[in-house]
């Protein structure tokens, strides 16, 4: 048994000071501060630090073979990162490789879970609709894998078509699942790439032209379209323009089931990283956008469309982003960030802008968890919670350095920057992970969790 004690509780819905009972994993009690408790149990001293429900990543890629490249953290690798910065459950994806079915695909992957420091769930994915198809999703569903990624880009890869999305949100729905959706015109993208080719160029310095905001904005039309023609809920991944977010909220004022995730890099990052001296090590889609953009995106946060903060981490290493430099259309997209997401958001936007706690809790810990089936379990701190704690110094200024990093890569996008704020104690089911910056509890107790149906009352998400 433990308690945390002298710190200030932040739940998505509230915070103020309380102690918080542990035992067995789970939280027993939030309590008045100083409340007697069992003299046996042991003492976490909290005085000054925000005691927060751990991160939920929706959106992190561990291990993830696009192409001919493979990013390079295992399990244990990732969610030592992730808990480092904060995360204690990690949202992966199964995506099947060329001729792999989907429900292969998340067996394979499902076995990783057990070499995690923290738990972790599943997106199942989907390219090629076919008659094998909607049993697959009902296995999946079955096992807790009950949200479906497609991708409306990478033709020849993942590329999903109209009917392998409209069949998948059709089964989906029924199964108490979602779709998620990476929404890029695949056309307009390899029109835009063509130009650039011909024209300024197909380096990483010109990533932003070879994939513009149109190309994103017209995809999302299209899905939308889709979707509430068949009343199936949705959840666009790493929306990148206020236009595109905007779209999906306007859906959501007529009834439809929708929800925005953006990612860190495009909350923080904006495309003069282009213009600078290693440009491929921010080539990702969608690729930065301008600084009015993320400007704008940002403004969403406070509004309350955006649902969800992931990181879209995919950990690759400079070496890898060197390898065609010269022409992104075969680089490998995406940039480490399962560690930073957390800090980079904290500062820029809490400390910064006065973004309140309880909803940096409610975008990166209890939205994540709510619309991946999770919640009550994780995203919060009520009894019987999992004890997943990250105990934050919202003052300590630092400076971020790969070096004192974790993830399996040897940069990140954020070098150099200044912060306000960072988990120093972080508990993964009840034990001691991190303290005060160090890992002291490297034992991988890591489950695959089984995400819930999710609850729909009159076709509406009646939880988030
Ligand atoms: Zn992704």
């Amino acid at each position: 048994m433990k308690v945390i004690r002298g710190g200030t509780l932040v739940e998505s819905n509230w915070q103020g000071p309380a102690d918080l009972l542990i035992d067995d994993g789970r939280v027993v009690a939030v309590l008045a501060p100083g409340a007697d408790v069992d003299p046996a149990a042991e003492v976490v001293d909290a005085t000054g630090k925000l005691v927060m429900p751990g991160g939920v990543d929706p959106h992190c890629h561990v291990g993830f073979t696009s192409g001919e490249f493979t990013s390079l953290d295992s399990y244990r690798e990732c969610t030592t990162a992730a808990v480092f910065g904060g995360t204690t459950t990690i949202v992966d994806f199964a995506i099947p490789r060329p001729g792999q079915s989907p429900l292969d695909a998340a067996e394979q992957q499902r076995q990783k879970a057990t070499d995690g420091l923290c738990d972790s769930a599943l997106h199942a994915c989907v390219v090629d609709w076919d008659d094998t198809t909607a049993d697959q999703l009902a296995t999946m569903a079955q096992d807790g894998i009950r949200t479906v990624k497609m991708f409306t880009t990478y033709a020849g890869e993942t590329m999903a078509n109209e009917h392998t999305i409209l069949k998948t949100m059709q089964t989906t729905r029924d199964l108490g699942g979602m779709v998620i959706i990476h929404c890029e015109s695949d056309a307009i993208v390899t029109d835009s790439q063509t130009t650039a080719a011909a024209t300024a160029g197909i380096d990483a310095a010109h990533m932003s032209v070879t994939r513009p905001e149109i190309a994103e904005t017209a995809a999302v039309a299209a899905i939308l379209a889709i979707a509430e023609s068949q009343d199936a809920p949705v959840y666009f991944v790493h929306q990148s323009t206020a236009a595109a977010v905007e779209l999906v909220a306007d859906a959501r004022t007529r009834g439809l089931v929708a929800f925005t995730e953006s990612v860190a890099h495009h909350l923080i990052l904006d495309d003069s990283a282009y213009g600078g001296e290693n440009p491929e090590r921010f080539v990702c889609c969608p690729p930065l956008r301008s600084a009015d953009a993320v400007e704008e995106l940002g403004q969403h946060l406070f509004t309350g469309h955006i649902t969800t903060i992931g990181s879209d981490h995919c950990c690759y290493d400079t070496a890898q982003k060197e390898v065609h430099s010269h022409d992104v259309r075969h680089m490998p997209n995406g940039l480490p960030g399962v560690e930073t997401r957390l800090p980079v958001i904290f500062s820029r936007y809490v400390r910064d802008s006065n973004l309140t706690a309880s909803r940096f809790v409610e975008l990166t810990s209890t939205n994540p968890a709510k619309t991946n089936g999770l919640f009550p379990r994780k995203g919060t701190l009520m009894p019987c919670a999992d004890a997943d704690i990250a105990l934050w110094d919202p003052d300590v200024e630092w400076t971020v350095d790969v070096d004192a990093l974790h993830m399996a890569t040897d940069y990140t996008p954020y070098q150099g920057m200044t912060l306000r704020g960072k988990p120093v104690t972080v508990l993964v089911g009840g034990k001691i992970v991190v303290q005060d910056g160090e890992l002291v509890d490297g034992t991988p107790r890591g489950r695959h969790l089984q995400a819930a149906p999710l609850d729909f009352e009159g076709g509406r998400r009646t939880q988030v």
